[in-house]
């Protein structure tokens, strides 16, 4: 097996780990930053809505308390305030570096002031991500269509990890590291309906665990509730600029389930539309109310047009589609999970900021305030590292044509509704596809879906309450006691005050 040296290993080249990769450079650190796919790669270069800063440290605590009210009992109030204290720092290194903020914020669902802050309209996400591999300093190596297949991991720690170049077991890479930072995104491809891209497959999430890192809160899915039939996302910025969202029967509907109508937050919204399209046969979202619509969110505009209808003249059907994980790999206050010099951080990390339920665009901000302090410890801790050798290891993996039932499984027994019954069959469906040896990445991710799947179908199971994106009909109240529900491949899980 080939193999190499590196000071601090990223896999994953999205927010998180481009902005780790950046600052962990800064403090001299030698930096391999490794995609399985193009650089430009992940969910952030398709976010539109926007970064959402406090507009100075007055609005840190009311930026908190929506925080904390979207997360419905379980966001970790100490971890947030650390987030959002840090947020400016961060964004006054990146007005340094040279990234143009449109000067006036706007308002999202869930906040109660406009601070949500946009690069070029609704094409954010590609314009920071761009600007962020542009000025990656030279110390930063980067390595294209290498999938990271398995870490060098004891079962305590990690020093590395194994990659499979253009997808293909036959030329393995290991690249040995003193501290490893996953940052390898979200897991909405588990779902045939969702906003994420093709790379969404869970691995980082599937490796950790594998390895026996503690993995929590998997069964939290965001839904986005206006999501086109394309997988064209209709941001959340449509319903703070006046959209309106109606039924089959052209009724608007919101204000009877929130009183903050179209501006409740994520759950809330995907939940009423879930409901409104069994009542009545649809859900639209009237765009009309919004003066200048084409211009102010081109991207919008054009996904809409692409489905042959105009928004302009008339309202735009709209589902809800599996957009955002809460849960994710455990870490703490500096992204450092369960297993030494490993470290987690962007959608693949659970830091207990977004707890049940993720307020809009503080994903984005999560990547970079987190990967830069994951970068910071990780750099600190790899000079500890103790080096292992790596072992040649069968990956596990489930035919490529598994992945569909995996996705309408989970569709029909895991999304927006969840019950009993449901989710049982589900994890007897789950649980009977064969497994074999992985003889290429698509295999390998297919399993990687595999097991994302048992996990939010054991969590949500164990989950006995309705909470933020995590509703069972079956229990509709939420649980007076806030619990975190953690699993981990090497002993019981447990549920967890
Ligand atoms: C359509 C859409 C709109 C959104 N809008 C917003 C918004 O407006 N504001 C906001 O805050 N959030 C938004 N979000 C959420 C936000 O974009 C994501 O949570 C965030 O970008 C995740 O960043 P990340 O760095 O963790 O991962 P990603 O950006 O998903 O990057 C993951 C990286 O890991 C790589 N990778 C994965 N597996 C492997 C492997 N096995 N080996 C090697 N590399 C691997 C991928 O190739 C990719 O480079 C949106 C998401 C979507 C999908």
């Amino acid at each position: 097996m080939e193999d190499s040296y590196t000071d601090i290993l990223v896999i994953g080249s999205g927010v998180a780990g481009s902005y780790a990769a950046m600052h962990a450079a800064s403090l001299g650190a030698r930096v391999t930053l490794v995609t399985k796919t193009r650089l430009l790669s992940g969910s952030t270069r398709w976010a539109q809505g926007g970064v959402a800063f406090p507009s100075d440290s007055d609005d840190i605590p009311s930026h908190l308390r929506d925080t904390i009210k979207a997360g419905r009992g379980l966001v970790d109030e100490r971890v947030s305030k650390t987030i959002l204290t840090e947020a400016l720092e961060q964004l006054g290194h990146l007005i340094e570096l040279g990234v143009h903020f449109d000067p006036d914020p706007a308002l999202e669902g869930g906040h109660s002031k406009p601070r949500v802050l946009h690069i070029n309209g609704d094409e954010s996400g590609l314009h920071l991500i761009t600007f962020l591999h542009d000025h990656l300093p030279t110390e930063v190596s980067t390595l294209e269509n290498h999938y990271a297949a398995h870490l060098i991991s004891d079962g305590s720690s990690v020093a590395g990890a194994v990659f499979w170049k253009d997808g293909n077991p036959g030329s393995p890479l290991a690249i040995n590291a003193g501290s490893t930072v996953i940052a390898t995104g979200g897991i909405g491809q588990v779902y045939s309906f969702t906003t994420n891209p093709a790379e969404s497959t869970g691995d980082g999430i599937a490796l950790a665990y594998r390895s026996g890192a503690l993995v929590r809160d998997m069964e939290l899915v965001q839904f986005h509730p206006t999501v086109l039939a394309n997988g064209g996302l209709i941001s959340e910025a449509c319903r703070g600029a006046g959209a309106e969202l109606i039924n089959n029967r052209g009724e608007r509907f919101m204000k009877r389930y929130d009183p903050a109508g179209e501006l409740a937050p994520r759950d809330i919204v995907s939940r009423s539309i879930y409901q409104e399209t069994l009542e009545t046969g649809g859900v639209y979202i009237d765009l009309r109310p919004i003066q200048d619509f084409a211009h102010k969110f081109p991207t919008v505009y054009s996904s809409i047009v692409a489905l042959g209808i105009d928004p302009i003249s008339d309202p735009v059907p709209v589902q809800p589609a599996a957009h955002f994980l809460m849960g994710g790999i455990l870490t703490d206050d500096f992204g450092a999970t369960s297993l030494t010099n490993l470290y987690a951080v962007g959608e693949a990390a659970s830091t207990g900021f977004h707890g049940a339920n993720r307020l809009a665009s503080n994903s984005l901000l999560e990547g970079l305030v987190m990967g830069s302090r994951a970068a910071g410890k990780a750099v600190e801790s790899s000079g500890s590292a103790s080096l292992q050798k790596p072992e040649p290891t069968a990956v596990p993996g489930t035919p490529a044509e598994v992945r569909r039932h995996i996705r309408t499984t989970m569709t029909k027994f895991a999304s927006v509704a969840r019950d009993e019954k449901g989710l049982s069959t589900g994890l007897t469906k789950i649980s009977e596809l064969p497994i074999s040896t992985a003889r290429n990445a698509a295999e390998a991710e297919t399993e990687n879906l595999r097991l994302i799947a048992l996990m939010i179908l054991n969590g949500a199971l164990k989950r006995q309450e309705s909470r933020g994106s995590h509703y069972r009909t079956d229990y509709p109240e939420m649980r007076v006691d806030a619990m975190h529900i953690e699993q981990c491949n090497l002993r019981e899980d447990s549920a967890r005050d």
